[in-house]
């Protein structure tokens, strides 16, 4: 009997890879087995990305070569799983399944990455480094951003299921570690939010913790996160290096410093995304934060982990972005001097506010002037780096 293979295409951020590292032993359950290139496959997956344009239509653009791939196989399969596949389970008017259904009529089965779930052991792409979903989802509601529409709302995944993962990686010999999430440093704020009036929450191994009480932070009404108490604990298992993706300004509490400064096998390099320079524009992002306290928190950051290296994200181009608001973006760049930034052009998002209330009136050519700007100053040009 012939053996049925599968290939997977990866699109987007680390959490889709992850994603894809659970997807492959899950197809193996299923009796299929890995194909070494996707001509010798009779199931072909593909893991989505909707966060620009551009990536979903990377996606549409395969189309051709599934076609051909039916031609020859007739019993080839195409699975479409990730983020467009989460819209779409997610859209109660099922105008975007309508859409994708449209657009991808090759499709035979769409599969929401909630069916593949986070426990299932993955098969890592190398024996170094591991990344481990902490938490899915996101609550923020950035007004550009499609996440909160795609991956739902933010769950923390159980102590016990990391920390279980986490020992596996240690009998692995793994070396480093990445704990994922879209707001990693929110951990466990959703157990919490239940206790609130305890004011401390008991860890499975029955240690009370009684995080720091955040009432307001950088123009949001936080609550507690387990973060730094799930980071300590992992940096206790001597991996290497620990590294988190992405950390949110509103949760860096001064708790999380003192666990990094603490623990020098937790990663110096700190994602912190900015989007813009212009208080307006963040303003019209729904990020809450302004400027001057996300450059606050860098200044605390950096004097109390001296050899931190800190990058950001910018979003170039949103609606309405003047030359003087771009410019006030370009000024912090030189001031702040991140180590790297990964910048991208605004594009509307299906479900987004900043879809549906305001207009993408800037031109891509401008937006594409102004990310080169940016790319020069920040990832291009040689810098004094912090000392
Ligand atoms: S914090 Fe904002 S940008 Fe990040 S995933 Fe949530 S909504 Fe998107």
């Amino acid at each position: 009997m012939k053996r049925l293979k599968y290939f997977i295409i990866t699109f987007g951020c680390q959490q889709n890879k992850a994603d894809s590292e659970r997807l492959a032993p899950f197809l193996e359950k299923q009796g299929y087995f890995l194909a070494s290139s996707i001509d010798k496959a009779d199931c072909l997956v593909i893991n989505t990305c909707m966060v620009r344009q551009h990536a979903e239509d990377k996606i549409y653009g395969l189309q051709k070569v599934v076609k051909l791939l039916k031609e020859k196989n007739p019993n080839f399969k195409l699975i479409l799983t990730g983020c467009m596949v989460g819209a779409m389970v997610k859209d109660l008017t099922k105008k975007y399944y309508r859409k994708i259904k449209n657009r991808l009529p090759l499709v035979d089965q769409f599969l929401s990455i909630e069916e593949v779930g986070f426990d299932i052991p993955a098969r890592r792409e190398t024996k170094e480094h591991a990344w481990v979903v902490i938490s899915n989802g996101c609550n923020n509601f950035c007004s550009y951003c499609v996440v909160p529409y795609t991956r739902g709302r933010e769950i923390s995944r159980p102590w016990t299921d990391i920390m279980a993962e986490i020992d596996c990686l240690v009998r692995a010999k793994i070396k480093n570690v990445t704990l994922l999430g879209q707001n990693v440093n929110s951990y466990g704020a959703d157990f919490i939010k239940n206790n609130l009036e305890k004011r401390k929450y008991t860890l499975p191994d029955g240690k009370q913790v009684i995080p720091v009480m955040v009432k307001m932070s950088m123009g949001r009404k936080r609550i507690p996160t387990l973060f730094p108490v799930l980071l300590e604990e992992i940096a206790k298992k001597h991996f290497e290096k620990i590294s988190f993706l992405s950390a949110n300004p509103w949760d860096f509490s001064d708790e999380l410093i003192d666990v990094i400064v603490a623990n020098p096998n937790i990663d110096r390099y700190i994602h912190l995304p900015i989007q813009s320079g212009d208080n307006s524009v963040l303003k019209k992002m729904n990020r809450f934060y302004t400027v001057e306290e996300y450059k606050k928190l860098v200044t605390k950051i950096r004097s109390k982990i001296p050899n931190a290296k800190i990058g950001t994200d910018i979003i170039v181009g949103f609606p309405g972005e003047t030359e003087k608001q771009f410019e006030n973006t370009v000024q912090l760049a030189r001031e702040i001097d991140w180590s790297v930034a990964y910048i991208s052009m605004y594009s509307p998002r299906p479900f987004t506010a900043s879809a549906k209330n305001l207009n993408d009136g800037i031109s891509r050519k401008e937006k594409s002037r102004r990310l080169e700007i940016l790319d020069d100053i920040i990832n291009k040009l040689p810098r004094i780096k912090n000392p």
